[in-house]
């Protein structure tokens, strides 16, 4: 199977010990005539398949393989080493991740490994390296030859493994690792090479160490400097493990691609602790994707369609899917579930990410889970077998997009916004708040705004700065700023670009350190302004958090403390410019002082939004955090951002109730329409670019009319009608 000439529809299928061995032909045979996909991916763990150092069991694997060669499906293999054996563990105990409490981590059963092994086992020992990739390759010659096999995923949702969903009773220090002595002999090793000296590396984390023996990670509070070397030691660490992995595969099959997929899609969903820098991640691979748990997170429309821009962003120009798309419930708990998917959001997620790009969608899972958290959930299909109203849909959209992947195949994205996301950011916000919930919910807010302005944005790392087509660069809480960034972020302005950005725009340099003037560096000349000293705000109606003498935060309300001033509690932000609209500030308030901008924005005399010319580009600089303001679904913050948004880039559809989207293929291309509205069916007309003559309705095969240039169309509550459109 050519996995990159088709648009590939696959399930989850086996993940020790689910579905039962005795049942592997029954359900395969399903999955090819009944439901029409094209493959099936299987994890493989590796406690299951190395039980002793020189025995290899993958019978199992191959009684599927040879199911799948002959009812004609196509195999992902997923390889994991999160699941390491428990001889090595018995050899090595000292390789047992360590979390900053200094507790060493057993191996054992997870939600998603029921099977054991898990967390697998630090890789800053030579034992653990050298048995999994004896243990990688030996899986690599069992199956590369297998006709059915398609292609090889890496890495499951690549993160610091021992981090997330793994102890529900721990605090944050159970979930911060690894702190073993190699691990911080590796960071110390680190260290050395980027500061070459003790000296340089002492005026960088404000300390007097004679010795980089004498450092240790941090374990508390610490300075922003140690937690934000801390992370990038990690992320280049985990990210150098992809490469080892694509490595190890290649050298034993160059022919087959190897993928790998996020697990959550940082700055959506950011885990500064679990170390996810998915641009990093996916370097090394010939394809990228994304888990998608829109039901699990209660993401609205325009936070799914992020999720997939995001995903393509990162994949830098490879191809991507949606690896694991739901195919029941997922847990939150044993009684807390999410809710059901229902058969209309197959059709609208589906239809969604296949107009962000995506060349393909595998569900987890194809039968309900047996064990643990997981147990009856996940599955499109029941654990006796039997189909669902779920299932029945997801077959019926298959055929729909397979139908039309010669336009899916062909379509480019083109996007208008360009949107800045930095992992010092997320890490610094966990330095600060123990928590990158803000950076997430800010970036969450102004994608709203770029989505109901029917534009697509692009998410850029800081090394993408220098290379931006997109009209608009938006910046969310861009609170960290090297000075090669604030330099090509002015010259992009000069050149024509605007610029929207909040307060406090490059904070602090790349030690961590408070810049003594804001906006940073140039940057103050092309906004136009000064920024007077930051004013905290706290929510009208709720208890301030209250220091208290042993260091902790109590939620005492305002009656043992003087009264604050308006100005602390979230106050109105009056617009008058590019319309009349109210804001509330959110976190920071910042007075700007103008220095050649026009204040749009002010409360009472203090200005807090301003617009600058400079060179050919604009600038609209916050005193707040418009991103979060736009997350709490501001009224006044999405009238002032679509208004902006409006005024410096066009889309290639403009909807008012529904969004519209066009996937544009090099003959036809498809009119993706998408009502939002939870209750209301929603009729419009749709202006289309001049070429198209003819509209087929994608699920009826019912002609419509096109009149001059317009499609008049109905959309149900929460649904997606799709045409295609030819000339
Ligand atoms: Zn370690």
């Amino acid at each position: 199977m050519d996995i990159t000439s088709t648009f590939v529809y696959g399930t989850h299928y086996w993940r020790p010990p689910n579905p039962p061995r005795d049942q592997h032909r029954r359900h395969l045979e399903l999955i090819k005539t009944e439901l029409g996909f094209d493959l099936v991916r299987l994890r493989l763990q590796w406690n299951w398949h190395h039980r002793r150092p020189k025995t290899f069991d993958f019978d199992e694997v191959h009684e599927i393989c040879d199911i799948c060669d002959e009812v004609g499906l196509a195999v992902l293999l997923e390889m994991s080493l999160e699941s390491a054996p428990y001889w090595l563990e018995e050899q090595c105990p000292q390789a047992r991740y360590v979390n900053a409490n200094g507790r060493a981590i057993e191996l054992g059963s997870q939600e998603a490994t029921p099977a054991g092994g898990h967390p697998g086992l630090c890789f800053h020992h030579p034992a653990v390296i050298e048995h999994g990739e004896r243990y990688y390759r030996e899986t690599v010659r069992q199956f590369k030859d297998r006709d059915c096999l398609a292609l090889y995923d890496c890495w499951n949702e690549p993160h610091l493994e021992p981090c997330w969903c793994n102890n529900p009773w721990g605090n944050m220090g159970d979930r911060l690792f690894c702190y073993c002595e190699a691990s911080r002999a590796a960071f110390r090793g680190w260290l050395e090479r980027r500061y070459g000296t003790i000296r340089e590396f002492n005026d960088t984390w404000a300390r007097a160490y004679t010795s980089f023996k004498q450092v240790n990670p941090p374990i508390l509070q610490g300075n922003y400097s140690d937690w934000l070397d801390w992370l990038r030691f990690w992320l280049e660490e985990l990210q150098e493990n992809m490469h080892w992995r694509v490595r190890v595969i290649k050298e034993e099959d160059p022919q087959h691609l190897v993928v790998s997929h996020s697990g959550a899609t940082p700055p959506v969903l950011p885990r500064a602790n679990a170390c996810i820098d998915n641009w990093r991640f996916a370097e090394p691979v010939d394809m990228w994707g994304t888990s998608f748990a829109p039901q699990a997170f209660s993401w609205d429309l325009a936070t799914c369609a992020q999720v997939f821009e995001v995903t393509r962003s990162s994949a830098g120009g490879k191809p991507f899917w949606v690896s694991e798309m739901p195919g029941g419930a997922s847990n939150i708990r044993g009684f807390r579930k999410s809710r059901m998917p229902r058969a209309k959001d197959y059709r609208v997620w589906n239809w969604l990410a296949a107009a962000m790009g995506s060349q393909g969608t595998i569900h987890w899972c194809y039968l309900a889970e047996r064990t643990g958290h997981e147990a009856g959930g996940y599955g499109m299909m029941r654990a006796d077998g039997s189909h669902t109203s779920r299932s029945l849909a997801i077959r019926d959209v298959a055929v729909d997009l397979r139908k039309h992947q010669d336009v899916l195949l062909a379509a480019k994205v083109k996007s208008q916004v360009a949107v800045l996301n930095d992992p010092d950011i997320s890490s610094l916000l966990f330095a600060m708040e123990q928590s990158d919930d803000l950076y997430g919910k800010s970036h969450v807010g102004y994608y709203r705004a770029v989505w109901h302005a029917d534009l697509n944005a692009r998410f850029i790392t800081p090394g993408q700065l220098d290379k931006i087509e997109e009209p608009i660069l938006v910046i969310p809480m861009g609170l960290l700023l090297d000075d090669e960034a604030i330099e090509r972020i002015v010259n992009y302005v000069h050149g024509g670009g605007t610029l929207i950005a909040d307060a406090r725009t490059g904070m602090f340099d790349t030690r961590g350190w408070l810049r003594p003037t804001l906006p940073a560096g140039r940057l103050a000349q092309a906004a136009g302004l000064v920024e007077e000293e930051m004013l905290a705000t706290y929510p009208k109606d709720e208890a301030v958090d209250m220091p208290t003498a042993d260091g902790t935060i109590s939620k005492d309300n305002l009656s043992s403390a003087p009264p604050l001033d308006e100005v602390h509690l979230s106050p109105t932000i009056q617009f008058t410019a590019p319309l009349s609209a109210g804001v509330s500030a959110e976190e920071f308030v910042v007075p700007l002082t103008t220095n050649g901008a026009e204040p749009i924005g002010k409360y009472g005399d203090m200005t807090l939004a301003t617009h600058h010319r400079y060179g050919d580009g604009h600038v609209y600089y916050f005193g707040t955090y418009m991103g979060l303001a736009l997350e709490k679904n501001s009224l006044g913050a999405h009238e002032v951002m679509a208004a902006i948004l409006k005024a410096h880039a066009e889309p290639t559809l403009r909807g008012h109730k529904l969004r519209p989207r066009l996937i544009r293929g090099d003959d036809a291309s498809l009119l993706v329409v998408f009502n939002e509205d939870h209750e209301r069916s929603v009729q419009e007309q749709v202006v289309l670019p001049q070429q198209y003559s003819k509209a087929t309705c994608v699920r009826t095969e019912q002609t419509c009319a096109i009149e001059d240039g317009e499609l008049s169309i109905e959309v149900e509550p929460e649904e997606v009608v799709v045409y295609r459109l030819e000339s």
